[in-house]
């Protein structure tokens, strides 16, 4: 079931009431700002994590951020003890926040549980681009994500569950909706956020539990395929295992499977 909470109030809306202004920029433009945050046991995982990084990107924006999304983010997960919070504003003006709570879909719980089939897909720019130009808002998680969504709809159409992007010049970057993480003899390995990626809350808390050797650093796609293992990390998905990368098998390997389940438990 969906719910909506409004920032302004703490105000609970039926999920079928418009809420939105028809001239709010996040609509117009696709101004605007959001976090997706896993409900684990009853409460907001991350949540000091998220909050900073809605922060950031409101700031790249130019979006002037109104208060109070920590008291939103926990009257929302307040009848909900598994699930997905999202908290989104947009740039109005005036700015606009608001809060959605829904189930986990299945299609998530399948992916950390039996893995997925991924395809590399070029982003188009070279791994020092979007440092360079910040106007391209690398590491900015805004709404504009119809790149993201096609990227993920060019993966179906070749017969994978989902993609990784590599840059023109080789490099790994991250899925549409989800950071990237290998093991290469025996060591974790994640691309920095300095290669214009999103600075994953998940893969930030991966690299505290891991019981091997774990290390961010520029990776070159020879080493994504050559790689014992590969998976992807996201708040709600948590970490699903690469099962076959541009159609090589690669099974769920032990490090993935005991980071998942250390994982998972650290936030049960
Ligand atoms: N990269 C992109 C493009 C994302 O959209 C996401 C999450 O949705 C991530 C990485 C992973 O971030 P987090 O672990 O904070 O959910």
């Amino acid at each position: 079931m969906t719910q909506v909470l409004l920032l302004d109030g703490l105000r609970r809306v039926d999920a079928a009431t418009p809420v939105l202004r028809a001239d709010d920029l996040g609509v117009l433009r696709g101004e605007a700002v959001f976090e997706t945050v896993r409900i684990a046991a009853g409460r907001p995982a991350f949540l000091d994590a998220h909050l900073a990084r809605l922060a950031a990107s409101a700031s790249r924006l130019g979006l002037p951020l109104p208060s109070g999304w920590e008291e939103l983010a926990r009257a929302a997960c307040q009848e909900q003890r598994e699930g997905v919070l999202r908290l989104v504003c947009t740039k109005g003006p005036p700015a606009f926040g608001f809060a959605v709570v829904t189930d986990v879909p299945a299609e998530t719980l399948r992916a950390r549980e039996q893995g997925v089939r991924v395809v590399t897909l070029t982003l188009g720019v070279t791994a020092e681009q979007r440092a360079a130009a910040p106007w391209l808002l690398g590491g900015v998680k805004s709404t504009s994500y119809a790149v993201n969504m096609a990227t993920l709809r060019q993966a179906h159409d070749e017969g994978a569950d989902d993609a990784i992007w590599l840059s023109s010049d080789g490099e790994v970057l991250e899925a549409p909706t989800a950071n990237v993480a290998l093991v290469l003899d025996g060591t974790l390995v994640t691309p920095p956020p300095a290669v214009g990626i999103l600075a994953g809350t998940t893969v930030r808390a991966v690299l505290d539990l891991a019981r091997v050797p774990a290390t961010v650093r520029r990776i070159r796609a020879a080493e994504l395929h050559e790689a014992d293992e590969v998976m992807l990390l996201s708040s709600v998905r948590g970490i699903a295992p690469v099962t076959a990368l541009d159609g090589r098998e690669l099974g769920i390997g032990p490090v993935t499977k005991d980071l998942r389940d250390a994982f998972e438990q650290s936030l049960s």
